[in-house]
């Protein structure tokens, strides 16, 4: 099976070819049309601007993916697309091009949840064996999941307000360190004192796995704004106060991990956790959720970064995971803006938790 995955949801325009089956898949090509340089005015990604940039770029991207897979259209078996969750402009993009690609050739068409395409991309790199926990990072999502099938998730907790990467970056800005954050405040912070600066670990004093990034990040604002001198900060001050907001994140994050495996023990025996997103690309933060593995004799697997941050590689995959238990979805496909992952199967793991 040869299948071509297209993945638009946010600000990357991506496509991919992959050749293989479930459990054993290789990745002939994979192509990731950043849009950073046209967002960089604005803050933030705009979504009218990404859904233009996605429906000039799709054609291109697909057209990359296949040249550096050495194929042609007429040798794929089947299209898959992410057709939510995601700015829904974006999404649309996407689909009316898969679209267009299966009915022009007659191929079978899958949409594919986009969390569903991150939490199974351990199975392709590193053949992890269900179920484990995933860890999903990023800048627009966090939680904790157990993968128990290829469509059979279970969420066991998230944040209620920021992001992780969201707050990486806000916090970047607030002591004046370049975007994007987590990149810059992980190298700050090599220089700086966690322990200097007392920041909180919300919600660490309430049960279950449910974080909370946005106290955190008040609580370095009213301590920048007490360093600040003549509008500026001084180096060292900006290297601890980068340490101790790291390291705040990594002590929630380890300890929620923690607590998402004392939670699901009774129900199973997962001896893997797996994290995906691009703040999983943060030393500090691997470090720890390594060293919790290691506590209940668990493999820590974190997918290369080229396949943790948003990619159309994981999104055909999921479709050759899934396609043996559905049915291709074919022209009635249609984009959700929404769609929470264990919507697909409020079933699975029975009625616990
Ligand atoms: P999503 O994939 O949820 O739609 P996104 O596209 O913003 O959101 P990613 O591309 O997966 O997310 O990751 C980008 C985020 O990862 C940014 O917020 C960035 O600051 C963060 N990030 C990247 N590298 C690091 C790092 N070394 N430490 C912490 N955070 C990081
Ligand atoms: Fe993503």
């Amino acid at each position: 099976m040869t299948i071509l995955g297209i993945e638009s949801s946010c600000d990357d325009t991506a496509a991919a070819v992959l050749r293989g089956q479930a459990g054993d898949a290789k990745v002939l090509s994979s192509v990731v049309m950043g849009q950073t340089a046209l967002h960089a005015n604005f803050g933030g990604v705009v979504p009218e601007i990404a859904a233009r940039a996605h429906a000039e770029k799709l054609d291109h991207c697909v057209k990359q993916a296949l040249d550096e897979a050495d194929l042609g259209l007429g040798d794929i078996d089947a299209v898959a697309v992410t057709a939510g969750p995601g700015l829904i402009g974006g999404v649309v993009s996407g689909v009316m091009c898969a679209k267009g690609i299966a009915l022009a050739r007659g191929l079978p068409l899958y949409g594919v949840n986009h969390l569903a395409g991150h939490a199974l991309t351990p199975r392709l790199t590193d053949h992890v064996t269900f179920p484990y926990l995933m860890l999903l990072v990023s800048g627009g999502h966090c939680q904790f999941l157990i993968v128990s099938g290829p469509d059979a998730f279970k969420r066991l907790g998230g944040t209620i307000d920021d992001a992780p990467g969201e707050a990486f970056d806000k916090v970047a800005r607030l002591i004046a360190l370049p975007q994007p954050g987590g990149p810059s405040i992980e190298q700050r912070a090599k220089a700086g004192d966690p322990k200097r600066f007392k920041l909180p670990r919300p919600l660490l004093d309430r049960a279950g796995c449910d974080m909370s990034f946005s106290g955190l990040k008040t609580a370095v604002l009213r301590q920048r704004d007490s360093l600040l001198v003549d509008g500026a900060m001084a180096a060292q001050d900006q290297a601890d106060l980068a340490a101790g907001f790291q390291a705040a994140v990594v002590d929630v994050l380890a300890e929620k991990t923690r607590r998402a495996l004392a939670e699901y023990a009774p129900l199973a025996d997962v001896r893997s956790i797996c994290v995906a997103g691009g703040v999983a690309a943060n030393m500090a933060i691997r470090g720890a959720l390594e060293t919790v593995a290691q506590e209940i004799d668990a493999a820590f697997v974190a997918p290369p970064l080229a396949l943790c941050t948003d990619n159309a590689a994981m999104i055909a995959y999921a479709a050759l995971e899934q396609m043996a238990s559905r049915e291709p979805d074919g022209m009635a496909l249609s984009a959700r803006p929404r769609w929470p992952l264990d919507q697909t199967s409020p079933s699975m793991l029975g009625s616990g938790k």
